[in-house]
């Protein structure tokens, strides 16, 4: 049986940051759910379709293949056979992806994938609904959050290390906004699941959210 990790919890949380590291530290597949959303909400977007029309988002979701494949430990999404990793990584993406994934379809479609990811090999599977729906079985489940300044702040410092002006305070309103919509959608909303255990960033550097984690993965005799 394969082991799986899930890491649910809030945009700019460090999620990806820490699944990442803990998957090369203990060669487990890392798998970034967000990304799928993504991609879909690309898909979305390149249609012209608005994020209000279910209708044609049920229609569309009938066209779209999402495939992952691994390069180099790296996760790569591909869009009907187009390599669109870098293109999602925008905030309006992101945006399209938070308004999209309230929609049945789309969780169903991907859900099913993420699952049969996870039962094939050991995974750290990142999200909002991984503990509590995609992986209600995983033996470990952490959810990692941080104060919306903290979360907008290392955003911020991101953004300008690539050389994009933005403002502070735009960016707190986009997560707070992203909070809003993740945690109060109707299906399979953001919420820490029961059995998760809950990890808040907002003081602690990447080594010591990992050492954290790998210490329960330890107590549960994983690693
Ligand atoms: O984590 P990331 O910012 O890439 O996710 C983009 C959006 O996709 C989230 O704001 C959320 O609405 C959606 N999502 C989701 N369930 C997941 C992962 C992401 O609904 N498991």
């Amino acid at each position: 049986m394969s082991i799986n990790i899930a890491i649910d919890g809030p945009a700019g949380a460090g999620k990806s940051t820490i699944a990442k590291r803990l998957a090369a530290d203990l060669s487990y597949v890392y798998v970034d759910t967000g990304a799928m959303y993504r991609a879909m909400a690309l898909y979305f977007m390149e249609q012209g379709i608005d994020a209000s029309e279910e209708e044609k988002i049920n229609a569309g979701c009938d066209k779209i293949e999402i495939t992952i494949a691994y390069e180099d430990g790296e996760q790569k999404v591909y869009l009907n056979g187009s390599d669109v990793s870098g293109r999602i990584r925008t905030e309006e993406v992101g945006n399209m992806a938070s308004l999209t994934s309230v929609y049945v379809k789309v969780r169903a479609k991907l859900v099913e994938l993420q699952q049969a990811l996870a039962k094939k090999t050991n995974v750290i599977m990142d999200g909002r609904d991984i503990g509590t729906c995609v992986l209600p079985d995983a033996q470990v489940k952490i959810y990692l959050t941080a104060s919306v300044e903290t979360r907008a702040k290392r955003r911020y410092d991101e953004l300008l290390a690539k050389g994009i002006n933005c403002d502070l305070d735009e960016i707190k309103k986009d997560i707070e906004k992203r909070d809003y919509q993740d945690t109060h959608r109707e299906i399979s909303p953001l919420r820490q699941a029961e059995d998760a255990h809950l990890l808040d960033s907002s003081a602690l550097d990447i080594d010591e959210v990992v050492s954290a984690i790998k210490k329960i993965c330890k107590e549960k005799n994983l690693i």
